[in-house]
């Protein structure tokens, strides 16, 4: 395991961060060997846990709107299946690589082991820049892909979901291709559908929802009261924006809310609806009427209750790490924090709600969604609320107690416990053949 230099006073100008290796896949290795030295697993076994149980590169040749062809590169990657079927997003963005979706894929089987629902870990990612794209061109090279990607998904086999840049569209884009081709319609096929289409009411918040509700329990550990907690929120996308959405509905003040291109700050704190809605007309939060401007890395280290990273990977790093002044970071964002960085904010008493179950009641509604198509019975909006609620804050306190256990920070112990989960599935099925 890695250690750190101890944390130094803040300096006053920015000094260079120490090499640190932000390579995605090497990192998620990084959290799985803290784990499995905890539980002391065999290293045969350790060597079939920590790597990808099956890898698919794909050429996606899309028509684009002037008449060219253009070919882009996907992935879809099952990370371990010993739980259940694979289960994990489509990321449409321009910085993906195969490593990263390797991750991903991994951080999808603990987030599916720490929740405790019946599912491995997968992810898809294909290279493109959605921004720049028309829908037309997003719909020929979603079908495509899915068509390059259908032997290895299905509602047994892999069950793909929203990511970012990818929303309930894409995935009824997914579901039409896959039932046109197998000659039936197969709602479990995707989730994160839209609800006229065997969608699940709720999905759609889940990511944020699931979010409040381990903040909520971290904020009862910590004594902080969420009725008045200033937070400051990382990327505007579906689970950040509807994050300052159910936040402010508990009377928490969002004080700084960001996007790629820039962010806000009103220590009195922002309106979400009103930045939602300045949002959809400009493209951007930037700009927003009685907010000053803040950079992202600005509001990173923020004076400020709670923290929510609700973009990309690696944004609490060596670099920043002795700055965060956040009592409580909920990672809503996949890989958001480094294992340096982990060590850094445990000695400084910073408590992180890890990825894995932070943002895991997206996955948690996916598998509701998946339990109402397979059924052909749906439930209403409160039910999911109510049974998403109760596994976020089993979860929690499974996490919290591995912790004193151990003695160790929330994400080493979230990572046995999800780890020693998919450990034992492995151990009782027995080696093939
Ligand atoms: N992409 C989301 C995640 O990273 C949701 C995955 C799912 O619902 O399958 O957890």
């Amino acid at each position: 395991m890695a250690t750190v230099a101890k944390a130094v006073p803040q300096p006053v100008v920015p000094r260079m961060a120490p090499r640190e290796d932000l390579n995605p896949f090497r990192i998620s290795q990084i959290q799985f060997d803290i784990a499995a030295e905890y539980l002391k697993l065999e290293p045969g076994l350790r060597q079939v846990l920590r790597t990808p149980k099956r890898v698919l590169e794909v050429s996606i040749p899309t028509k684009m709107d002037n008449g060219q062809l253009k070919v882009f590169t996907g992935f879809r990657v099952q990370h371990n299946i010993a739980r259940g079927p694979a289960k994990g997003g489509i990321r449409y963005h321009p910085g993906v690589t195969l490593d990263e979706v390797k991750a991903l894929a991994s951080w999808m089987t603990w987030k599916t082991a720490t929740v405790n629902i019946p599912y491995g870990g997968g992810k898809g990612g294909v290279i493109c820049d959605p921004k720049r794209m028309s829908k037309g061109e997003l719909e020929r090279m979603t079908r495509r892909y899915t068509s390059e990607i259908l032997p290895i998904i299905g509602p047994e086999r892999d069950i793909p979901a929203p990511d970012v840049y990818t929303d309930a569209q894409t995935m009824a884009w997914i579901m039409d291709t896959y039932s046109m081709t197998v000659g039936y319609s197969s709602l479990g096929v995707v989730t994160g559908k839209p609800v006229s289409l065997g969608g699940s009411q709720g999905r759609n918040e889940a990511t944020a929802r699931g979010c409040l509700f381990a903040t909520e329990e971290a904020c009862k550990v910590k004594r902080i009261p969420l009725r008045g907690a200033s937070v400051a929120i990382q990327g505007f996308g579906n689970a950040g924006s509807i994050a300052a959405r159910l936040f402010a509905e508990k009377r928490a003040k969002i004080v700084a809310i960001s996007d790629s291109r820039g962010g806000v700050y009103n220590p009195r704190g922002i309106d979400p609806l009103r930045a939602i809605r300045y949002k959809e007309r400009s493209g951007t939060v930037v700009g927003m009427p009685g907010a000053s401007r803040i950079s992202n890395d600005d509001l990173l280290t923020l004076k400020c209750d709670i923290l929510i990273p609700a973009a990309l990977e690696n944004v609490i790093t060596l670099h920043n790490a002795d700055q965060i002044k956040a009592k409580i970071v909920a990672e809503a964002a996949n890989g958001t924090t480094t294992p340096h960085a982990d060590e850094v904010l445990y000695r400084r008493g910073v408590f992180v709600l890890p990825d894995i179950l932070a943002n895991a009641g997206g996955v948690t509604v996916s598998y509701f969604e998946w339990a109402q198509d397979l059924q052909g019975y749906f439930w209403e909006e409160n039910e999911v609320n109510t049974r998403l609620e109760k596994v976020m804050k089993r979860a929690f306190y499974d996490v919290y107690e591995t912790m004193r256990k151990y003695h160790t920070h929330s994400r080493a112990a979230a990572y046995i416990l999800a780890v020693g989960r998919v450990a034992e599935a492995t151990l009782v099925r027995g080696l093939f053949p």
